[in-house]
């Protein structure tokens, strides 16, 4: 059996068909081959640019680092390969997908191969132009799904504060943290006060319209260090890394101030709300996270037994009945 040669026309005519740019240049970066791809989606012919510098034929192209590539392959008489997501492209092609991902250009990779002469040197540089943009889009909405994902896995729907489990890893960070360099950190857990009877009188959805407002409240209340979560129907959680229990109680004393002076809008009339608020304050003699929050509980179900509508302090609270 014969091999196989192929001839230089059929190598011609099956590098003009495949989907791929082929181009060739010298170690002038002047252009000796240009294949189909290349002309069709730069719009310039190969006759118009062989010969030619590439740099003069494309001025936009990103100049110091593809020049920078090719002599490494002139040097190194090794191959080298660039990848989209180091670079998006070269050449600033248009893509024509319908669904773009946020990619305005054709994504490449390229492939950057020695050719060399019978002696081994390098005297041409071929360059093998992959479109990637449809692995990009993919990329890019993938990775815009699981943001989203993670984000909705964290969130509240309702009131779109941080949901009760990642609230509670939250804590669970800031507790340690504070071991660890003895900063003060204070936790105030509250809960909506007489809630059943704001359901009973205006039904399921006028206590959902109270919930959204209260979070509202309680967002613009707060600092972009601490952190808010809903911890149970109408229970909240609030925790203020670098803060004592008097610097704590501040900021629950103006909560709950805000929420008594913000009755909820809700179908043609207004929904009077308030707040018992407890809160602890992180010491060494606490044991863990689930603690803390016992102990703020304890506050919390004080400030409802002695009256609704305030703020206990633990520490304080558990002072005054040993004493
Ligand atoms: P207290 O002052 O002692 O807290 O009285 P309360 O009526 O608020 O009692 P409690 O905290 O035990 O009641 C919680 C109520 O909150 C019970 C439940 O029907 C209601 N609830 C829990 N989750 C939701 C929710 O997502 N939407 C609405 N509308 N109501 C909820
Ligand atoms: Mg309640
Ligand atoms: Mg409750």
């Amino acid at each position: 059996m014969t091999e196989f040669a192929p001839s230089q026309q059929l190598l011609e005519f099956i590098v003009d068909r495949i989907n791929v740019g082929v181009f060739i240049v010298n170690e002038q970066l002047e252009i000796q081959f240009w294949n189909k791809f290349m002309s069709s989606n730069s719009g310039v012919d190969a006759s118009q640019v062989i010969g030619k510098p590439l740099f003069d034929c494309f001025p936009d192209l990103p100049q110091r680092w593809f020049a920078k590539k090719v002599s490494s392959v002139f040097m190194l008489k090794n191959f080298a390969f660039t990848s989209w997501e180091q670079r998006p492209y070269l050449f600033p092609f248009r893509h024509n997908r319908p669904v773009t991902g946020g990619m305005e250009f054709m994504c490449q990779d390229l492939t950057l191969m020695p050719i060399k002469n019978e002696a081994g040197d390098v005297e041409n540089v071929c360059i093998i132009l992959f479109d990637v943009t449809d692995a990009a889009i993919y990329r890019s909405m993938h990775q815009a799904a699981m943001k989203k994902l993670e984000m909705v896995s964290r969130v509240d729907g309702l009131t779109q504060l941080f949901n009760r489990s990642h609230w509670q890893s939250r804590l669970a960070e800031e507790f340690s943290r504070a071991g660890r360099y003895s900063a003060p950190l204070s936790l105030i857990m509250f809960d909506l006060d007489h809630f059943k009877s704001v359901n009973d009188t205006h039904g399921h959805l006028g206590g959902d319209a109270v919930l959204v407002q209260v979070a509202g409240l309680i967002k613009a209340a707060l600092r972009d260090t601490d952190i808010a979560g809903r911890y149970g129907g109408e229970e909240f959680g609030i925790v203020l890394p670098n803060t004592t229990a008097e610097g704590a109680r501040v900021v629950a004393e103006r909560l709950r101030n805000t929420i008594q002076a913000t009755p909820v809008p809700y179908d043609k009339i207004q929904i009077p709300v308030t707040a018992s608020l407890g809160i602890a304050e992180f010491s060494l003699k606490v044991k863990d996270a689930e603690e803390f929050i016992a102990n703020a509980d304890a506050a919390l179900y004080e400030a409802k037994e002695s009256g609704r509508n305030r703020v206990i302090i633990y520490e304080q609270m558990v002072r005054e009945n040993s004493a």
